[in-house]
């Protein structure tokens, strides 16, 4: 996703719902109403970003006929919040038509671009269409360092046009700012950009593997060391600061699009496949954009029967938080972005920990003044006997050979 990468949704470290959006939220999730769904209408892309988990390449996106078709069965299964993200999805020429078919539909539409070809007339479509929302991803304002993220020279320029002809416009404007390495010193003059142009920010620490396991980005995070004094300036992150990151209308951690918290997600791992879900370019169906877990696809069956029938989507939301054999017991879990996607793509396992949201709770907690912080998977690997971890590294080294 290059441009909006790393822009997904997620659960942890939100604004706590209105009583309203909690109780809509908590009828869908018991009713099982996929309530919020990012689409991604293609992953064709006019920047490179250098973090980018996608494969740019057109691999027969669905036409706006199944498009139309798709939105239709949405507004039968009872979708409100919709995302349109991408890829880049202004390079979608049925892009207006497809909003304003979205928008009569009665849909919440907001929308992840990098905006580069967002001008004058794109801007007043936008809110003539009744479109809400738009993040637009500022990695520096520094040009130099933004457009070497994007390999796209002039691009930051080119960003924050749009994002001042849409805020002239009256849309609400969110910056998204992944940081990773190449950006990492440039953490304080996003947030004095973004409070410049009188927008909320979102930091986002997520970096992912490629969709086809390519492990390679993760090489642009930013270490647990980098991070800490960022974190401790901050002071926000984790779902402990959710409401100081509320109520100072920024954020650290993920960036996220129309989850919020609410207690209705309180022993579920996330909402993905309870009351949101991901459909890709091609029409297939995902608990979420960052759950490789594919659960069916659009041109063979209808959403419904994606959604209601399939055992991929029934095994994901089956699963509750104290089922999780080591992080249910986790005494910093309070810290802990874990993301069940993530905690499969990268730690192999759904219901498992990964390294990243360790090290990150870890770290969120020694913030936040808990004496040596130690997650539940560390401790278990510390107090292992070392002729389990002989034995391990015995066999995975012969199921290497
Ligand atoms: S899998 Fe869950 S926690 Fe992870 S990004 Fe998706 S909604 Fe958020
Ligand atoms: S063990 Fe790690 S991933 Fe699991 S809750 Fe604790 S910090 Fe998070």
């Amino acid at each position: 996703m290059s441009g909006t990468a790393g822009t997904m949704p997620t659960a942890p470290a939100m604004p706590g719902a209105t009583p309203l959006m909690d109780r809509l939220i908590r009828r869908t999730v018991e009713r099982h109403v996929p309530l919020s769904v990012h689409m991604d209408i293609t992953y064709r892309c006019n920047e490179r970003c250098v973090h980018c988990y996608l494969d740019h390449e057109d691999h027969g996106e669905l036409t706006k006929d199944e498009v139309f078709r798709v939105l239709g069965e949405l507004a039968e299964s009872g979708t409100l919040l919709l995302t349109f993200s991408g890829g880049e999805i202004f390079l979608r020429k049925d892009l207006f038509e497809i909003l304003e078919r979205s928008r009569e539909l009665g849909f919440d539409v907001s929308l992840k671009t990098n905006a580069i070809l967002i001008h004058a007339m794109q801007a007043r479509k936008l809110v003539e269409l009744g479109v809400r929302r738009v993040q637009v991803s500022i990695y520096s304002a520094d040009a130099a360092i933004h457009d070497s993220i994007t390999k796209v020279r002039g691009s930051l320029e080119r960003s924050l046009t749009a994002i001042r002809l849409l805020k002239a416009q009256g849309l609400q404007v969110k910056i998204a700012c992944p940081l990773m390495k190449q950006n990492l010193s440039s953490y304080q003059e996003v947030v004095d950009l973004a409070a410049e142009l009188g927008v909320p920010y979102v930091i986002d620490l997520t970096i992912t593997p490629k969709m086809d396991g390519d492990r390679e980005p993760l090489s642009l995070r930013a270490t647990g060391a980098e991070l800490f004094p960022i974190l401790q300036e901050r002071s926000c992150g984790g779902r402990a600061s959710a409401e100081k990151a509320a109520s100072s209308a920024e954020s650290l951690g993920s960036a996220v699009s129309s989850s919020v918290e609410s207690t209705a997600y309180d022993d579920l791992t996330c909402s993905a496949g309870h009351n949101s879900c991901y459909i890709s370019p091609y029409g297939d169906v995902f608990p979420c954009v960052q759950m490789p877990v594919a659960a069916g696809n659009l041109r063979q069956k209808s959403f419904q029967e994606v959604w209601r029938g399939s055992s991929e989507m029934k095994r994901v939301r089956a699963i509750r938080e104290s089922q999780l054999r080591v992080c249910s017991k986790c005494e910093i879990r309070e810290f802990c972005e874990r993301c069940p996607g993530l905690a499969m793509m990268e730690g192999g396992d759904l219901m498992g920990p990964y390294e990243r949201a360790c090290e990150l709770a870890e770290l969120h907690a020694r913030n936040a003044g808990v004496a040596n912080p130690v997650s539940a998977w560390h401790r278990e690997q510390a107090n292992r006997p070392a002729a389990d971890s002989r034995r391990e590294t015995a066999s995975a080294r012969s199921a290497e050979l």
